[in-house]
């Protein structure tokens, strides 16, 4: 790309054209469209030149331009066809600064003026870097006959509408305009009425505005497995707008710094055996502040979907009449394949991956032994480690191979991130030799690159030695 598209404010600018024929109308047509204050030289003028000068619309000098009549304009077209005087204008530009367009002379001209589909506000302009003009207006009646003529009306009452959006808060906005344009049927668009658009988009604004005054809003986002890096644009986003904050205890700090000084960071942390706020208090504190008008995030690790009792807490905002929805994030078992560089799914190897937890509301969690013991089944099992000699038992018990490699990732994602090489026999001891503190995650039947041939002795991998 040698040009770089920008759009030029010419509004009270000073624009000079050199010529009277026409090229030099073609240019002036465009400009027109503008604000700008434009100064036409010619000697000879075209009648429709000399029109728009009585129309008080350019100001017509019939004479040549010289270099002081170009101190102060934005930007210079050299369009009067003629060689020697085009050269001129050029050496006059370039030595005043002014950025110049010499028509029909691509490399004398510092800027070149795309063709346009000009559906003001809406402008789309095209070009081809001068290589093919042809093609250029092709691509323009293309777009011309695409774009709706009602779709600049549109803008503009969008345009009107922003003021009084920004009184509603981030959720509410993003989804006032989500519904705005929803509201706008595409087959109206050629001959829409702004007076009934306008008055269906303030029923629509009152109607949010309403809301704002009476409840906040709950967005359930998932944190991801570690650092920051690993929360979605869409989760960073609300995060640096919100309110208050309701995270797990696991909720790595670089992503609490994500949110704003003034939010309100509540942490409610549980762990598996010994729950310091039973989940009917999450609800209800996150509901209380919702109520209270707040914008509050329910910070989740990994994906709030997954083992994150998420049902239950939407299932409260939906009887308190609360807005809420719910942002994805990377799970602990994604994080921990992406670092143990194995996909969790394999052509001819597995076709389905299990997600399972080693303890559940009843102590150690059942599950389909049988099918679990088969050979290349693959499972991620999250909160495995108290369970751990009751899976790698049951496994067995079930006709597993004693040397069915497992990966036990702790910190999966983070600085302090351990990996350890297993194989099914294994799998307690580590728990036994090694302090494993942190949040772990098993791969079931599946072993990190380099440890495939052999499951002898367990290794331990730091983050830093995976790289
Ligand atoms: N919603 C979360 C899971 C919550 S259950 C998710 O989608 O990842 C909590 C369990 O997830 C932990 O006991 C552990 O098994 C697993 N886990 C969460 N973060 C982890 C991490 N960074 N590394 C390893 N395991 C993790």
């Amino acid at each position: 790309m040698r040009y770089l598209p920008v759009f030029l404010d010419l509004d009270s600018r000073k624009v000079v054209v050199s010529g009277g024929r026409a090229v030099a109308v073609a240019k002036l047509r465009t400009l027109l469209k503008t604000k700008a204050n434009i100064h036409v030289y010619s000697a000879s003028p075209d009648f429709r030149i000399v029109d728009w000068s009585a129309a008080q619309q350019i100001t017509l000098h019939r004479r040549f331009v010289n270099k002081q009549d170009l101190a102060g304009a934005a930007v210079c077209y050299a369009a009067s066809g003629n060689p020697e005087e085009d050269e001129c204008v050029s050496i006059m530009a370039r030595q005043t600064n002014v950025l110049l367009n010499r028509v029909d002379d691509l490399e004398s001209s510092q800027f070149i003026t795309p063709a346009i589909v000009d559906r003001d506000p809406v402008l789309v302009a095209i070009s081809t870097e001068g290589s093919a003009p042809v093609l250029a207006r092709k691509i323009k009646s293309l777009i011309e006959i695409s774009l709706p003529v009602g779709i600049g009306g549109i803008a503009r009452i969008a345009g009107s509408f922003r003021k009084d959006v920004k009184k509603l808060s981030p959720h509410l906005r993003r989804n006032f305009w989500e519904k705005f344009f929803s509201k706008i049927n595409p087959v109206e668009l050629n001959k829409f009425d702004e007076t009934k658009l306008r008055g269906k988009l303030r029923t629509l604004f009152d109607h949010d505005l309403k809301i704002e005054s009476t409840a906040g809003s709950i967005a359930f986002i998932g944190a991801g497995p570690g650092t920051y890096e690993l929360l979605t644009l869409k989760a960073y986003k609300i995060l640096r707008v919100a309110e208050v904050v309701i995270h797990d205890r696991l909720i790595d700090d670089t992503i609490l710094d994500v949110v704003r000084a003034e939010a309100h960071l509540i942490s409610v942390g549980k762990t598996g055996f010994r729950n310091s706020i039973t989940q009917e208090e999450i609800n209800q504190l996150m509901v209380n502040q919702a109520l209270r008008g707040k914008t509050v995030v329910r910070l989740k690790g990994g994906d709030p979907a997954i083992f994150g009792r998420l049902d239950e807490e939407v299932d409260a905002c939906e009887l308190a009449g609360i807005h809420w929805e719910v942002i994805p994030g990377v799970t602990a078992a994604s994080g921990a394949a992406a670092s143990i560089g194995r996909s969790l799914t394999r052509r001819n190897r597995n076709s389905d991956v299990r997600f399972l937890t080693g303890y559940n509301a009843e102590g150690y969690a059942e599950h389909d032994w049988v099918g679990l013991a088969k050979e290349n089944t693959v499972a991620a099992i999250y909160m495995g480690k108290k369970s751990a000699s009751f899976i790698q038992g049951k496994l067995l018990m079930h006709g597993a191979k004693p040397n069915t490699p497992v990966t036990v990732i702790e910190n999966a994602c983070r600085p302090d991130q351990k990996i350890f090489d297993l194989s099914l026999s294994q799998l307690c001891r580590v728990f036994v030799d090694k302090n494993v503190s942190g949040p772990t995650i098993f791969l079931l039947g599946l072993a990190g690159r380099d440890t495939l041939a052999s499951f002898g002795e367990f290794s331990q991998r730091s983050m830093h030695e995976v790289g």
